[in-house]
C-alpha cells in the first residue's frame, strides 16, 4: 500500500472525504513529531490557504482524528490521535518543555480522574505536564 493510499484509510476510517488537500495536510501532520499549531501547518504548507487549513484542522478534531491541547502557549496545539477511534484516546496526559517548548503526548500515561460535585458532567481534560523533556534534561545534567 503506497503511503497516499494509508492517508486515504485514515481519512476514510473517521468519515472523512479524502480530498487531495486533507491528504496532504494529514501527511504534513506525519511529519511532526510532537504537538503541532495551525502556524506550523500553514508554514509547512504555504500554498494552501489559511481558511482552508482551519476548517480542515477543525473537521479533523471533530472526526477524533486529531485532539487539541492547551499547553498555556497561547497558540492551541494539535497531535494525531492514535490507534482506535475512541474519543476518550485523549484523556492522555501532555508534557510541555519550559526549554524547547515542545508538547508532546505521553500517551502511555492516562489523565486522573477527579471526582465532580454532583450536576457537573465532564466532556474534556485538558492534563498538561511542565518541566524539562529528556533532551533538555540531558543537557541540563552534563553542564
Ligand atoms: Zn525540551
Ligand atoms: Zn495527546
Amino acid at each position: 500500500m503506497t503511503e497516499h493510499e494509508t492517508y486515504r484509510q485514515e481519512l476514510d476510517a473517521r468519515g472523512i472525504r479524502p480530498t487531495s488537500v486533507r491528504i496532504m495536510i494529514l501527511r504534513t501532520m506525519h511529519m511532526f513529531d510532537t504537538a503541532f499549531s495551525m502556524s506550523d501547518i500553514e508554514q509547512a504548507l504555504d500554498t494552501v490557504d489559511k481558511s482552508t487549513v482551519f476548517r480542515t484542522l477543525t473537521l479533523f478534531a471533530e472526526r477524533h482524528l486529531i485532539h487539541d491541547i492547551d499547553d498555556g502557549s497561547g497558540a492551541v496545539k494539535y497531535s494525531l490521535c492514535k490507534g482506535d477511534s475512541s474519543p476518550h484516546d485523549h484523556m492522555h496526559v501532555h508534557f510541555t518543555c519550559e526549554r524547547c517548548h515542545k508538547t508532546v503526548c505521553i500517551r502511555n500515561v492516562q489523565a486522573p480522574m477527579v471526582k465532580l460535585p454532583a450536576g457537573f458532567a465532564l466532556h474534556d481534560v485538558n492534563y498538561v505536564l511542565k518541566g524539562l523533556c529528556p533532551d533538555c534534561n540531558k543537557e541540563q545534567t552534563t553542564y
